[in-house]
């Protein structure tokens, strides 16, 4: 038998869990379907808790607008629901002559993006902030900040949960096909069943391209192939974390350089590192630790031997195989690919913690559209 369901969100990752809570806050029926035992088990777990400033992106990018915006939109939010954060800033450190010519290109693509707080600090003036580090200069940015992104989460639950969404775990769907008024849904894992819905979101994360190319009906076209790039990070053990404020050196080709983030308890934690991959595997490879090494003694030289012990990893879900130009978030509705009530989500690395509440914003708009 089919059962029929107003809303299917496939994902209970922070992107789906807000999309989900901006549907219930609709008054609509939602139904989430997750693969796993429990929310956030994949990216939205293995990230940096960074609250971004949307400083690098390219001027007009889905992921600037929608970094500026959910920023905007997270520290009231955090404040409101009692979600822990920490808005303790950041500095992009420059170590070579070649990166202080940097700051200037990065400042002015900030405020392209909207992001007008950026200043330049001396290098005497960063030893004072942050005695450990050793640079040529730094850029400074007060609107970065911190956040314990599994309460996020859960507050993204309850607010769906009390607008009536149910959560399914143990629920992949398997595939779809588009019909009448509709997606017929195949569920599998313990309690397989069809389900139709009239809206489907398809937030899957790194399994959203598979779902889209098991949407019978769908344009592929419509339906990019996906790449993994892993991130590992090492913590700092045995000693204690010198830093107040998150450092970054100069942003590198797919991911912002092995940057030393606190989480929510004060401790250190460097990376992510850039690993292209061609399967899921979240073991972290002790031996990286030789380049973290390296690159953080470049603006932390007092590290020492043997404080990096391995940490954990995620998977960046991209667009562009290694070595291509970073690819935008790929969020496309109805007027997009011509399939009513379908939205899907491709792409969605950082920022989209950071972004969340906007996108669930932009796909609430792109169902209305
Ligand atoms: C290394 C790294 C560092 C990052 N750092 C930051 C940061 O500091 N700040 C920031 O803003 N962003 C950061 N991000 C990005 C951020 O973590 C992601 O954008 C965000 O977590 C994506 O959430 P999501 O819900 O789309 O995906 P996910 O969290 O992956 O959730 C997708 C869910 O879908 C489920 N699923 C998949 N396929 C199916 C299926 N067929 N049926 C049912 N369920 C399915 C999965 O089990 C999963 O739970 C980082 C990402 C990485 C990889």
């Amino acid at each position: 038998m089919t059962e029929s369901v107003e809303c299917v969100v496939v994902g209970a990752g922070v992107v789906g869990l807000a999309i989900a809570r901006a549907l219930a806050l609709q008054g609509r029926e939602v139904i989430v379907l997750e693969a796993e035992e429990a929310i956030g088990t994949h990216t939205s777990s293995r990230n940096s808790e960074v609250i971004h400033a949307g400083i690098y992106y390219p001027a007009g990018s889905l992921k600037a607008k929608l970094c500026v915006e959910g920023k905007k939109a997270l520290y009231p939010y955090c404040k409101a629901l009692g979600v822990p954060f920490d808005n303790c800033g950041k500095l992009i450190v420059a170590c070579s002559e070649a990166e202080l010519a940097g700051l200037e290109k990065i400042r002015k693509q900030a405020l392209a993006n909207g992001v007008d707080d950026l200043t330049f600090v001396e290098p005497a003036v960063v030893r004072q902030m942050e005695p450990e580090v050793q640079c040529l200069g730094a850029l400074q940015s007060p609107s970065t900040g911190i956040i314990d992104s599994h309460s996020l989460m859960v507050a993204y639950q309850g607010e769906a949960e009390a607008g009536g969404t149910m959560i399914a775990f143990h629920s992949p769907v398997a595939s779809g096909r588009v019909v009448e008024g509709g997606v017929e849904l195949t569920v599998g894992g313990e309690n397989p069943m069809q389900l139709h819905c009239r809206i489907l979101v398809n937030s899957a994360g790194l399994g959203a391209p598979a779902l889209g190319a098991a949407l019978q009906g769908f344009p592929q076209d419509h339906v990019p192939p996906g790449y993994l790039c892993k991130g590992n990070y090492f913590t700092l053990s045995g000693v204690k974390s010198p830093f107040r404020r998150l450092i970054y050196p100069a942003p590198e080709q797919a991911g912002l350089g092995v940057h030393v983030t606190i989480d929510m308890g004060g401790q250190a934690r460097f990376g992510p590192d850039v690993e292209w991959v061609d399967k899921m595997d979240y073991n972290v490879d002790p031996k990286r630790s030789e380049s973290f090494y390296a690159a953080i003694r470049r603006y932390w030289p007092g590290l020492p031997d043997g404080a990096l012990a391995p940490g954990y990893s995620g998977m960046r879900p991209k667009l562009q195989k290694p070595g291509e130009p970073a690819k935008d978030f790929m969020i496309e509705g109805p007027k997009d690919h011509g399939v009513p009530g379908v939205v899907q989500l491709f792409g969605i690395e950082s920022p989209g913690l950071t972004a969340s509440l906007a996108i669930a914003d932009l796909v609430v708009e792109k169902l209305a559209a």
